[in-house]
């Protein structure tokens, strides 16, 4: 048996800590980052980056190579249709793991592989890290024996890995359930002691994001774009009558990336003569142009009695005048997720 093994590097304080301890058995390892757009993991010390950064900072750290692996489209309909459900959120957690296991054991023969490690503890997350869950999750794989979890390994029959003698038993651990005492110690021990989302960040977890990707399914029968994604994690989102999407900017920061990211068919809504928000709004509006301009009225303190919002899109230009007599209460059940 090869004594070289695949492992699924997160950037987190988890994975972090299983390769080190298959590296510091002499197993040659070969890390996989698996991207999305719905990763929010940060580091405490590096705010603006994100779980690829933290995952090739810390294969740097441990001497490991490092493949980044887009989840891609088909990873969306794995969110969109998950086989074995979701959590609390849209996160199809069982339904993941089955897609990044079996994208990493495509891998093992090109990369002279001969075994999987993960960071799962056992018990930690209640869904995916449940006995039944591995064990189902092993079984649609198809990868039982073959993948090891150091930071649990004792809880499970020994793998292929133990059995051949490539990693010795003794040195993994028997962590367990969901406190994160141990693991901080742990990486005390091994001298790790900048890592990023001790618990993973996932957006699909999260309920408002949850909220809005759920209505996108609803509402885009197609495929979803990413820029469709992006819009999802920004400003208040409303879905009014007509069945439009109605994104307005919070701050001015807000304003500037809600243009630069709604994709096309998107148009564009701005105060003509106040300072307001920032709004786009998808599709044919009808009647909810009022609406809108009202709404963007509504979320500007300094606009005069008067105030006009103009619509942009491509050669179109309209003005509307705000509605003052706008029912906000009644707007506001339009929102989608916090709004
Ligand atoms: S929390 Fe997100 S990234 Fe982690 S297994 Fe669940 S869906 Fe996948």
């Amino acid at each position: 048996m090869e004594k070289k093994a695949i492992a699924l590097l997160s950037g987190g304080l988890d994975s972090t800590l299983a390769v080190k301890l298959i590296v510091d058995q002499g197993v040659e390892v070969v890390a996989l980052n698996f991207t999305s757009p719905f990763c929010t993991c940060t580091s405490r010390a590096r705010r603006e980056a994100g779980c690829k950064h933290e995952a090739l900072r810390v294969a740097k750290e441990l001497g490991v190579e490092i493949k980044l692996v887009a989840k891609g489209k088909e990873y969306l309909e794995v969110v969109r249709n998950p086989r074995f459900g979701r959590g609390t959120g849209m996160n199809p957690c069982i339904d993941c793991r089955i897609f990044m296991l079996k994208r990493a054991a495509a891998m093992m023969d090109e990369l002279g592989a001969s075994f999987l490690v993960t960071g799962e503890v056992l018990g930690q997350r209640p869904m995916s890290q449940h006995r039944q869950a591995i064990a189902l999750i092993e079984k649609e794989t198809g990868l039982a024996g073959k993948i090891l979890r150091p930071l649990s390994a004792l809880h499970f029959d020994p793998t292929e890995a133990e059995n051949s003698g490539v990693v010795d038993r003794q040195r993994l651990l028997d962590i367990a359930g969901r406190g994160r005492r141990r693991q901080i110690d742990l990486a005390q021990d091994l001298d790790i002691s900048d890592y990023p989302c001790p618990a993973g960040g996932c957006l699909l977890t999260d309920r408002n994001f949850a909220a809005r990707l759920r209505d996108a399914f609803e509402h885009i029968p197609g495929e979803i774009e990413p820029r469709e994604i992006e819009l999802l994690k920004i400003g208040r989102h409303f879905r009014l009558a007509s069945g439009a999407k109605f994104v307005l900017g919070r701050d001015e920061a807000e304003n500037e990336r809600i243009t630069a990211v709604a994709p096309a068919g998107y148009a564009r809504l701005e105060p003509k003569n106040f300072p307001g928000p920032g709004a786009v709004v998808s599709g044919a509006m009808g009647g909810d142009l009022e609406t809108a301009a009202a709404a963007i009225v509504h979320f500007s303190p300094k606009a005069p009695g008067s105030a006009v919002v103009v619509l942009r899109e491509g050669d179109r230009f309209e003005e509307t005048a705000a509605d003052r007599a706008f029912d906000f209460a009644a707007f506001k059940k339009r929102a989608v997720g916090a709004g």
